[in-house]
């Protein structure tokens, strides 16, 4: 795909979750960087989307309520994220599985302090600043770029190798939201749910195995960090399950993973209409079930 061609970018992150701009910053970035429709997605949270929407608005561009879930099969040890688009965000169930699971990263962000203070590694403005942050989704990529700018660690990957990830001395597992719950939450807020990233999985084949029967809209085909070869390969999966197609670039800022990412990956103009009409479809057949 041609960078002009790249019209909508629907896997974004901002400052309500662990990206470094705001929601209103990142959308104007977004703008300058060419893109028409966009769809901010979080993770876990939906407080970020208000402005951007707003901003999104004033320039004219399209926006899509979106989340990224980060969910989890029981007794295993991979991370499986849940990408939820077109939602309608005041849905009373989503709202719900939202805040507890808000509490359970915030539990899980203080013991990764608590075992880096007994390393000796003075977290005390951190903490401060995360005290101070009511509401707010924290999350490892925080801790990496405090350590790093701290001078505890070289750069953002090592403070994950020698501190945060498993099998480190500062690794606390998270609390998993079941992927077929999380599709469910989507659902009932009138969303389209979408496996992310399958590219990033290890392990995918076992992966899909276990979650190929749960009720999916579509995939994201279309990733940064994805290769040709893995881009054909989930497109070719899509077609043959009949799956919607989804993409974008996981940006996060011009920090950590993801740089110069804007406007490279996504979904051209007529993958993004065909995806719209698909929501607006299903959105309408859950009105008249
Ligand atoms: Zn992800
Ligand atoms: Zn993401």
């Amino acid at each position: 795909m041609n960078q002009k061609d790249i019209f909508a970018d629907l896997h974004l992150h901002s400052t309500a979750s662990d990206g470094i701009l705001t929601p209103s910053e990142l959308v104007k970035t977004c703008y300058r960087s060419g893109l028409k429709a966009i769809a901010l997605t979080d993770h876990d949270t939906v407080k970020g989307v208000d402005e951007a929407s707003e901003t999104a608005e004033k320039l004219g561009m399209t926006f899509v309520t979106g989340i990224e879930l980060s969910c989890g099969m029981p007794d295993q040890d991979y991370s499986l994220h849940v990408i939820g688009l077109f939602l309608d965000r005041n849905t009373n169930s989503l709202v719900e599985l939202l805040k507890k699971h808000e509490e359970a990263r915030r539990m899980r962000a203080f013991k990764i302090l608590d075992l880096l203070e007994s390393l000796k590694v003075n977290v005390a403005p951190l903490r401060a600043d995360f005290e101070s942050q009511q509401g707010v989704i924290l999350a490892r990529p925080h801790i990496a770029r405090y350590l790093l700018a701290n001078g505890f660690v070289k750069d953002y990957q090592e403070a994950f190798d020698k501190y945060l990830k498993k099998g480190c001395p500062a690794y606390v597992p998270k609390l998993h939201l079941a992927p077929g719950n999380g599709i469910n939450a989507i659902h009932e807020a009138k969303g389209l749910a979408f496996i992310a990233h399958p590219g990033l999985d290890q392990n995918w084949d076992t992966t899909y195995s276990n979650i190929k029967d749960l009720p999916w809209d579509g995939i994201e085909v279309y990733y940064g960090d994805h290769d040709p070869n893995q881009t054909e390969k989930f497109r070719k999966l899509a077609e043959n399950r009949r799956w919607l197609v989804s993409g974008g670039s996981d940006y996060h800022g011009e920090s950590g993973k993801h740089v110069g990412r804007l406007g490279q990956t996504g979904l051209t103009r007529t993958c993004f209409k065909y995806l719209s009409v698909a929501a607006k479809k299903a959105a309408e057949a859950k009105a008249c079930l």
